[in-house]
Order: C-alpha cells, then structure tokens, then sequence
C-alpha cells in the first residue's frame, strides 16, 4: 500500500476529551472518528487492526467447531417479553417503534433471538450440541459512553450461543470456549487473565471474564497469591469451584429459619432490606422439603408476593446434584431464575444440606451457613467487593492481590433461563421433551483493539502486536523529492516486498523524513525499512524494530529474506 492511496490521517494533538492513552492514541493515528457520544467511525486504517482481530476470533471459533450465522441486530419487543427481559434490561435497551407502531430494540446481546431462532429449527436430542456464533454490531445506550470505542454504544462484538441436551454437555463445550478464548487472546498478544464473574443481566449459573490487564481497566480483579483463583472484585458472591466448601470469611450471624414458607418469612428471618435483590434463596416447603429458589437478577422482594413464587421460580426438573449444590449455595454462584421440583430432590437437597452449606445471596452479600434447623456449619459471608490488597485471600488461600482489568471476554452457562421462558425444547432419546441447556460467549472485538494499546505503546505512539499491526514493514526514502536514485530504489523495493508478500505500507509522500518517521511510530508499524543515498552506495538499507533496539544496516539484498 503506498501512503499516496492511503491517506493518514495523523494529528499532532490530543484530544481534550480522550482520557487514556488507547483513546489517544486511536484519534491521533486516525484510526477513529466521533460522530456522537459512543459513535465511532472506523477509518481505513482503524478497520484494518479490527479485522485482523476479527480474523483470529472467527478462525478460532470456527476451529471449535463453532458455526457462523448473522442474525438482525434490530429485534422485536415480543421476544424479550416472553424471556422477561423487556421489563428487566432497563434504559441501556435502545427501544423504538416502527411505523405501525410495533416496538424494537437495538439488540445489545442476542439470547433471545438466537433461542427462538433454535426452538423453531432443532427438534430432536441428536441435532445437539450446536455452537453459533456471529461477530456484528451491538447497541447499548451506555450511561457513560467514555474511553473512545473502549465503552463505545455502538459497538463489535463476537456473540456465540450453545445449545445442549444436558449439563455435562454444557460444560465440555463451556470449558472448550474457555481454551478457544485462551487460545484467542494469545494470539492477539494480550497479557490476559480469566477470572471468576458475576452474570449480571445475562443471566446464569457458572461465568468467567477475561481481563487484559492495564491500570486505566474499569474493573478490579482479586488474585490469590498462593492458589489459582482470581475473581471480578464486583462479583456478588466469592463462592468457590462447586463441589468445595466455601473458605472461612467474616463472620455473619446465625439465621434461624426453620419451616419458612414465604420469602417475605425468610427475608425477615435473614434480616435482608426487602428492597435488595435476592438471588438465591433456600426455603423450606409446605410439605418439609427444601426448595431452592433463585431468582431473576432484578426482580425485588416487593414484586414478588409469596403467591407468585410459582411464576418466578418454575419447578425445574432436571436437577442434577451439581445444580442442587449450587443452588443451595455451596456451587457455581448467581442461578438463573430456576426452582427445584420439591418431590423430585428433597432427599437429595436434604443430604446437601446436612452435608454442605446452604444459602442466600443478597445483592452485594453471600451468606452462608443459615441454619435449617439441621446440621449446618457456622454462617459466614463472602462480600469480596470490599477486599483490599493483603487481606485473606476469599479463598482461604494466601493473601489477595488487586488488579485492574478491562473485561474483554465473557462466557456464561445460562443454563435453561432463555430456554425455559421460550420454550425451547427438543425430544429426548425416549420421544421426551426436555429443555434445551444454553451457555453464552461473548468477545469485545471492537474493545479487543483498545486495551492492546493500552498494554502496548510507548511515547511516540502505538506498538502494535504483530497479529493486530495495520501493516507489518512500513517503507520510507531519505530525501525522495531530491534524489531521483533513492525514488527508483524505494519502487524497486516495494515491488520485491509485495512479490514476496510482504505487508508493507509505503510512504510515497515528499514530506520530510521527520514527520514520516513519527507517522509510522505512531501508526504502530512493527517494522521500519528506510532507504537513503549514503546507504545505498554500501548496498544497504536501514531496518529498526518498533520494539526498540538499535537502527541496523542490513544489505539491501538480504532484507526481504530478514523480514520474512
Ligand atoms: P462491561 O462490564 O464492560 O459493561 P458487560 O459485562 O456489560 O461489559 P457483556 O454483556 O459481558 O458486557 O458483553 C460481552 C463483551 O462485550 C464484554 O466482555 C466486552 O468486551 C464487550 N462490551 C460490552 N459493553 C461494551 C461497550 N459498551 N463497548 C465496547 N465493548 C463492550
Ligand atoms: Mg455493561
Ligand atoms: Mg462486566
Ligand atoms: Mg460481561
């Protein structure tokens, strides 16, 4: 590419409202333009670095088996008020109505359109699993669209989708998209970490972010200095991998609820604001049993009267001891909004409940411990949101460090909250409906392309990661205007770098070699090859690293083989 075709856009200034260096950096290199409050335009040079990063997550999806489709990124209000989430999203929803009056949403996520996109193609249990994905725009009416395309409103994102007959099913291809995203974020060159995360209003059982770690990240990470585990500070409950015991924490006081029926009855008894959310909820039934309750993220106690309970907690009937555990608070977090079918697991909840902790969790808060009037350990809580670096660790293990992330990817077992509300179901192997497993997979792209410079530049601009580089071998003349041989040496050179497929940029420009140098800095190309008269008396080019190091004199024959 010769810089005569492809116009930079370089500015020498800041811009007032760009805060961090990524922000900067992308409006100085003219790889972005404002058009409104968290609208970008992506100029040439900008959307070459957003489909090398597109590139690597579609090649990485598609060798996880995962299939590509394209769904509308407009979507009609019916189907987010049968998922319920109509009501719930809030004003981050972009809703409108269309000429005849009917109401859409500028889809800020796809659970909804991709479940009724499935229930209606797959029928039976041998047509699962299926992972879809699409990598499309995305609206959401930020509050604080801030950081340039970093909390854009508009914005790039890779959605996938699974569908499954069973949860082991569910958690193989969960732990597969968790090694593509590993896979994924290496090649990108980002210095990444995955933590333990909150599901917010997707929804969910079992969720880990990936955070590019830099100090301008929105979000604190907590570390373990002497275990695996790492968590998003703002995760409501430090509970540890299902299948362990929640680690000592700060006391909590001991809850006595034996025999309560309504969840006004245990919110009394727990002491919790009526106001606050509750996400899950043990309650002893009617009839003796225990019934785990978990509710929607945003539902309040006050909406929900004990005699809607049925609406809001549907029975669910295929609990596996995995889902009772979590759900009776020693397992994977935050549920989605399932109950547990009282004659189908009572024994099974009852020998967890003598065994393992049981629970509540309030916004903010996990209590353990309550007491059943059973055998249970003393109560404790996990509200890591207040752990400081050189507390315990909220796992038991080590002291906590503290990190700032910005959260790149998201993946989620949603479990059957979309599927049951939509009634997404296929037959079993025995002509039985059951309902379908879901999981959810999210990539920033577009902010992929951000927190790589936030992690990688230096004071004259940008330091691209080979795998993100708009260009990889940026060409430039001494003194072209004046000396005719340099201008045949640059031409001769750059057919040779295209012939042997070089990506090279070409700076055809008769600007002085100052301003060519610091466009190419900034721009971020990984490679410098500079032609001058003196040079080429000797046979020899000038290479630089934009990584640092040295100039060096390389032959002029030997370059390309040096470059490749
Ligand atoms: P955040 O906590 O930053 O608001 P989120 O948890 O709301 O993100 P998800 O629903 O998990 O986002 O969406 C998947 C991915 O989309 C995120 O991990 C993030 O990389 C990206 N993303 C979310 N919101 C934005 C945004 N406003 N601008 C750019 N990328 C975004
Ligand atoms: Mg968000
Ligand atoms: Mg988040
Ligand atoms: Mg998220």
């Amino acid at each position: 590419m010769k810089v005569s075709r492809f116009p930079l856009s370089t500015v020498k200034e800041t811009p007032a409202d760009a805060e961090i260096i990524s922000h900067q950096l992308m409006m100085r290199a003219g790889m972005i333009r404002k058009i409104a409050a968290g609208l970008y335009s992506w100029q040439p040079l900008g959307l070459r670095v957003l489909r090398k990063a597109e590139a690597i997550v579609r090649e990485e999806m598609n060798g996880a088996g995962a299939l590509e489709l394209l769904m509308p990124a407009v979507q009609p209000a019916e189907l987010w008020q049968e998922s319920g989430r109509w009501e719930q999203y809030g004003p981050e929803l972009l809703r409108f109505t269309d000429r005849h009056n009917r109401e859409f949403c500028i889809g800020p996520t796809h659970e909804e359109i991709i479940t009724d996109l499935v229930r209606r193609e797959v029928r039976s249990y041998k047509q699962l699993p299926l992972n879809y994905y699409q990598i499309q725009t995305k609206f959401r009416d930020e509050i604080r669209p801030r950081f340039g395309i970093m909390r854009a409103r508009e914005f790039l994102m890779k959605d996938a989708y699974s569908f499954h007959i069973d949860k082991p099913s569910l958690d193989e291809t969960y732990q597969q998209m968790y090694d593509t995203y590993t896979r994924i974020f290496t090649r990108l060159g980002l210095d990444f970490r995955a933590v333990r995360a909150d599901s917010g209003s997707i929804g969910g059982a079992l969720s880990h972010e990936f955070h590019v770690l830099a100090d301008s990240g929105e979000d604190a990470i907590v570390f373990s200095s002497a275990s695996g585990y790492a968590a998003n500070l703002e995760l409501a409950e430090a509970l540890p991998p299902a299948g362990e015991r929640p680690a000592p924490g700060k006391a909590m006081q001991t809850v006595d609820t034996p025999g309560v029926h309504s969840i006004e009855d245990v919110c009394k008894a727990l002491d919790v604001n009526p106001e606050q959310t509750i996400k899950t909820l043990l309650v002893e039934g009617a009839d003796g049993g225990v019934v785990a309750l978990c509710l929607r993220g945003d539902h309040t106690l006050n909406e929900i009267k004990a005699e809607k309970l049925e609406q809001v907690a549907q029975p669910l009937t295929l609990a596996s001891d995995e889902q009772i555990r979590a759900a009776a608070g020693c397992g994977a977090g935050s549920l989605g909004p399932v109950g547990v079918d009282i004659p189908v697991i009572a024994d099974r909840a009852a020998a967890h409940l003598a065994d393992f902790v049981c629970g509540a969790n309030v916004d903010g808060q996990h209590l353990t411990g309550v007491n059943w009037g059973r055998d249970c350990p003393e109560p404790q809580v996990a509200d890591i949101r207040n752990v400081v670096e050189g507390d315990p660790s909220p796992d038991g293990q080590g002291v906590a460090k503290i990190a700032r992330g910005i959260e790149v990817g998201h993946v989620f077992q949603l479990g059957d909250k979309y599927s049951r509300a939509m009634k997404a179901t296929v037959l079993d192997e025995n002509g039985k409906e059951i309902i379908i497993q879901m999981g959810c997979y999210g990539i920033g792209v577009s902010r992929v392309i951000a927190a790589a410079i936030e992690q990688n530049h230096d004071e004259q601009g940008i330091r691209w990661p080979s795998a993100l580089a708009p260009f990889q071998v940026a060409l430039l003349g001494m003194n072209r205007k004046k000396s005719q041989r340099v201008r045949e040496a640059c031409d001769a050179l750059y057919e040779e770098m295209l012939a042997a497929g070089l990506d090279v940029i070409f700076d055809d420009r008769e600007v002085r070699p100052g301003v060519m140098f610091a466009d190419m800095e900034l721009i971020g190309i990984p490679h410098r090859v500079v032609i001058g008269e003196k040079n080429l008396d000797k046979g020899l080019v000038e290479y630089k690293s934009r990584r640092g190091g040295d100039n060096q004199d390389i032959a002029r024959d030997g370059i390309i083989d040096f470059l490749t």
